[in-house]
């Protein structure tokens, strides 16, 4: 069973200083690696090496997140060079967020040419490669079929293991790594996890990025409001509840999305006692 921590990076050296006390907090989960965001469009280039730097110096496993964006080939490059020389050994390759305002005129690249580009320059034991999954099925996907048989394509290029979109239905997961198995993909899909924080704030984020927040979650989240530490306590024991499904299930790992805090994926982790 592998855990993962996924961070963003900080805007500062104070940022990162934090970051490595909330790695070193939930290290007692063993976690097999933290991850880090890579901003859309290259957005944080230096910001997410500099963390990666600051926590592969604190002595963790690091896999960070990239994006192709609109970099030339040789500074993708350059930037995996530089990530190996830093001891990287695993990387989260995706297409990345498009940027607002960029317009469609620009080319942004799938994230299964840079599973290419990156398969070209090092093999599975050398760098091992993760890429996104959407058991509710990626906003942009032609359909839920296309979308499969996209993320084989990413499989065939090179992947070894996919992360998913997070969700708060453990049914939709399996009926999705199903179809996953039927189409043929055969490396562990983990699924990610959001802890439930600042719900407003996860309503928001959750419409855009097509993860569905059930009807009845909803509306129990709504009737929390105005009480953050009631709602904490509420979205700790529901996504306790469906870790605890989707490990009975099966699943080879739980990749949690922190947002740089340790609290609520520790009591959940705690929780499964991981
Ligand atoms: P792709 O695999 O390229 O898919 C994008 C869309 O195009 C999908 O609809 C797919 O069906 C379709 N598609 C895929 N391949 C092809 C093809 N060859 N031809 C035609 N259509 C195709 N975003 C960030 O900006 N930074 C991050 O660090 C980041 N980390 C993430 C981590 C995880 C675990 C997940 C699940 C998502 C993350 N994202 C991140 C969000 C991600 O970048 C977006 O969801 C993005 O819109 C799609 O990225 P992708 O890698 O899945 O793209």
């Amino acid at each position: 069973m592998q855990i993962s921590f996924e961070f963003f990076p900080p805007q500062s050296d104070r940022g990162r200083a934090n970051l490595v006390r909330t790695a070193k907090a939930l290290a007692s989960a063993q976690p097999a690696f933290y991850s880090v965001t890579y901003g859309a469009g290259g957005s944080t280039r230096d910001r997410t090496f500099a963390a990666v730097e600051a926590l592969r110096q604190a002595g963790f496993s690091v896999a960070p997140h990239l994006s192709w964006g609109e970099d030339s080939r040789q500074q993708v490059l350059d930037l995996i060079a530089a990530y190996r020389r830093l001891g990287i050994d695993r990387l989260v390759a995706l297409r990345g967020d498009i940027p607002s305002g960029v317009g469609s005129n620009k080319r942004f690249r799938h994230a299964e040419e840079l599973v290419r580009l990156i398969r070209a320059e090092a093999d599975e034991a050398a760098l091992a490669v993760a890429v996104a999954a959407y058991p509710e099925v990626h906003p942009e996907a032609p359909s839920a079929t296309a979308d499969i048989a996209y993320l084989k394509r990413k499989v065939d290029a090179g992947a070894n293991g996919c992360l998913t979109q997070y969700f708060y239905h453990a049914d939709g997961f399996f009926h999705f790594r199903d179809a996953c198995v039927a189409a043929g993909i055969d490396v562990p899909i983990v699924p990610g996890v959001m802890p439930i924080a600042d719900y407003a704030k996860l309503a928001r984020f959750s419409a855009k990025v097509g993860a569905e927040i059930p009807r009845w979650l909803r509306l129990r989240l709504d009737s929390f409001a105005g009480d953050d530490a009631a709602l904490g306590a509420f979205g700790v024991e529901v996504v306790t509840a469906m870790c605890e499904r989707l490990l009975q299930g099966g699943v080879p790992g739980l990749h949690f999305y922190t947002l740089n805090r340790a609290a609520p994926t520790q009591a959940i982790v705690e929780n499964l006692g991981l």
